[in-house]
């Protein structure tokens, strides 16, 4: 999917480096969950890009759910920042609907509103990929085909992930420390946002090879609430050591 960069953890199976494709999901969060004074996907994706810059994380797929922009069509240019600076955009469906919990004419209806949408940047990606929102296939087998036939038909490959943890518990923390200035309990938010990633991966990873007998190649897929520093933002800014929620990946 990507190119992968090796992690090394301290202890254990999971001590081995570990292949790790780097994705993002929901650029643009979900319909009506918005950004904080000073981030704006545009933001939020150049701060990414520079990150991975800085840990030479190439060709990172972008799965967007395109709802969001149905309230601020401006949003989507920030794909263009995104595509220019080297990563590229994957299919997500609009309204980031599960599978599980809807039928499969309207999953299918959603998901090709996404696909119109996004081709003017998926045609530019190396492969057309899709990934389930939630990661939900379908709770029968019957649905899981009907849509596995339907991405076939439109040329999209699934994409799982492997590594996941509760990012979004972190956001709710983190925008109160935005709102009132607080930048030690930002600063201590962000740190405990990374550690518990690198946690959840070392375990996650662990049980992999448990479970297989090898340690196969990973697949995360951190969301992209803001990240530090917004542009316009200076008296909310928090320190430079903030910059550390990406280091260790
Ligand atoms: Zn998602």
């Amino acid at each position: 999917m990507t190119d992968t960069t090796a992690l090394t953890g301290e202890s254990g199976p999971a001590q081995e480096p570990l292949r790790l494709a780097v994705t993002l999901d929901d650029p643009f969060m979900w319909r009506g969950a918005g950004f904080p004074p000073g981030y704006d996907p545009d933001v939020v994706l150049g701060r990414l890009c520079d990150a991975f810059e800085r840990y030479r994380v190439p060709e990172v797929y972008a799965f967007t759910s395109t709802a969001p922009v149905e309230d601020h069509p401006q949003w989507l240019s920030a794909l263009d920042r995104w595509t220019g600076r080297g990563h590229h955009v994957a299919a997500h469906t609009h309204a980031h609907a599960s599978l599980n919990w809807t039928d499969v004419p309207s999953y299918v209806a959603d998901l090709d509103r996404n696909l119109e949408l996004l081709e003017p940047w998926l045609a530019k990606a190396p492969t057309r990929y899709f990934r389930y929102a939630f990661d939900m296939w379908g709770d029968t087998r019957d649905k899981t085909d009907q849509v596995q036939t339907h991405l076939a038909r439109r040329g999209l490959l699934p994409a799982p992930i492997t590594h996941w943890f509760y990012d979004v518990q972190f956001l709710v923390a983190y925008l109160r420390t935005l709102r009132t200035g607080d930048t030690g309990a930002a600063a201590w938010v962000r740190r405990r946002f990374a550690e518990t990633a690198v946690d959840a991966l070392r375990n996650q990873a662990a049980a992999a090879r448990e479970v297989f007998g090898r340690q196969p190649a990973h697949i995360t897929a951190p969301r992209s609430p803001p990240t530090p520093t917004p542009r316009s933002s200076p008296a909310t800014r928090p320190p430079a050591s903030g910059s550390s929620r990406w280091r260790r990946r």
